[in-house]
């Protein structure tokens, strides 16, 4: 039976950053990935923030459009811009993903990463200090043995429930989410991703413009299934039909998933095992962006996978610098759940007074501070909302 270091599940980009660290710090690392082609199908806006270069450099092959900034609509047509800096963790590029995703796990196999495709993780089980894992292939199954398992297995993650890790998610913390890939569309200002909020357009969500060049974005939208009366389909279908701008457009490729958009979980690592990425919803939960956080969280874990093997101590306590140095995703998120609690709250009369308080106003000008005192006298009803975030 083979032995690894570091068996990473799943090929998205939180494994193949896992993958692609673990061999650089000289672990001998496995990858598997259950679909037979990285990258594919794109269930992604494919936003992300500049710092993705700490990562990767971008290139003109995977990327597909360079934006300015986020343009915020509200439910009565009005707007403010933030500039790429001050908007976050996605917006800056819009990745052509199906090949974002395979330079990330091209890098891990330049790495020395071994990279198995169509090979479906089935079972762990640990034994004499170590992880078997049962693994699906070519019709039949072969288990190979692993110091440490990263499970970077996305949404749906098999290994955290294999794992004895609590990953459930409350249906309020799933985002259901719709998007068309839409070309021709000329009256679109493709400088800017746009976020649309208002409980008509998205509830409990928002819904996007994010431009790929050529005329062509990605346009969708969340839902919260539970503040949502109908599916996150219709809503799609119905908030292109109320933008006169997309109206010319023609939806060539659909996409349909859930994210999760959760308060960070207590716990990401048991014996021999951490979940990182989407497995481990470290998703901001305002946003709905993982990329990033996928990518910060498997460099943690490979760094934790080395320390604890040259250790060796592979329990749950020695996997601990992971728990610890996660925290600082762990601690944005918690403050950006409040905010999605506040804004789960609104409605449309207080989205379009928090835009229109903001519109014409240069806020890339205006510190943190300046900026939440600009809303606040225009909005004192958000005073005590804003002070509960501020405490976090
Ligand atoms: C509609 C939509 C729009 C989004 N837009 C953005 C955005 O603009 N910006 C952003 O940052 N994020 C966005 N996200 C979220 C983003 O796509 C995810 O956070 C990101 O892909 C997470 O990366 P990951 O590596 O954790 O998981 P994934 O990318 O989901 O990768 C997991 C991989 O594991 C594989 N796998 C699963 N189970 C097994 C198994 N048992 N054995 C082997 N392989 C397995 C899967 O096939 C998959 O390839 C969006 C999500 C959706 C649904």
């Amino acid at each position: 039976m083979s032995l690894f270091d570091v068996v990473v599940v799943g090929g998205g980009p939180a494994g193949a950053s896992a993958a692609r660290f673990a061999s650089e710090f000289g672990l001998d690392t496995l990858l598997v990935e259950k679909r037979q082609e990285i990258g594919t199908p794109v269930r992604c806006a494919e936003g992300v923030g500049k710092s993705v270069e700490e990562f990767i450099d971008v290139d003109e092959k995977f990327l597909s459009k360079e934006v300015v900034g986020a343009r915020i609509h509200s439910p009565d047509g009005t707007y403010f811009d933030m500039n790429d800096d001050d908007a976050g963790d996605e917006v800056g590029y819009i990745l052509e993903r199906k090949i974002f995703d395979r330079e990330l796990v091209k890098q891990a196999g330049e790495s020395g990463a071994e990279i198995k495709l169509r090979t479906r993780a089935t079972d762990l089980s640990r034994e004499d200090g170590r992880v078997k894992v049962s693994l699906q292939r070519n019709g039949g199954v072969e288990t190979v043995e692993s110091k440490v398992v990263v499970g970077a297995d996305g949404v749906e993650s098999r290994v955290g429930r294999l794992a004895g890790i609590p990953t459930n998610l409350k249906l309020d913390d799933i985002q259901s989410c719709a998007q068309y890939l839409m070309t021709g569309l000329d009256d679109v200002d493709l400088d800017y991703t746009h976020f649309f909020v208002g409980n008509d357009v998205a509830p409990g969500g928002y819904a996007w413009i994010f431009p790929k060049g050529d005329n062509k974005a990605n346009v969708g939208l969340g839902v919260s299934p539970v503040m949502a009366d109908k599916k996150a389909s219709q809503h799609l279908t119905d908030f292109v039909d109320n933008h006169p701008q997309l109206n010319g457009g023609k939806v060539i490729e659909e996409v349909y998933g859930g994210v999760p958009v959760t308060a960070p979980l207590p716990e990401l690592t048991a014996d021999n095992i951490m979940l990182i990425g989407d497995a481990a919803r470290q998703v901001n939960p305002v946003t709905g962006g993982g990329i990033l956080n996928g990518m910060r969280a498997g460099k943690i874990a490979a760094e934790t996978a080395k320390k604890a093997i040259d250790d060796g101590d592979l329990t749950k306590k020695g996997l601990q610098p992971y728990e610890e140095k996660r925290q600082k995703i762990a601690k944005e998120n918690k403050k950006y759940y409040k905010i999605k609690e506040i804004f789960q709250e609104l409605d449309d009369e207080q989205f379009n007074s928090l835009v229109n308080s903001l519109e014409g106003v240069n806020v890339d000008e205006l510190s943190v501070t300046g900026l939440v005192t600009k809303i606040a006298v225009k909005n004192p009803w958000i005073k005590d909302k804003i002070k509960d975030i501020l405490a976090l």
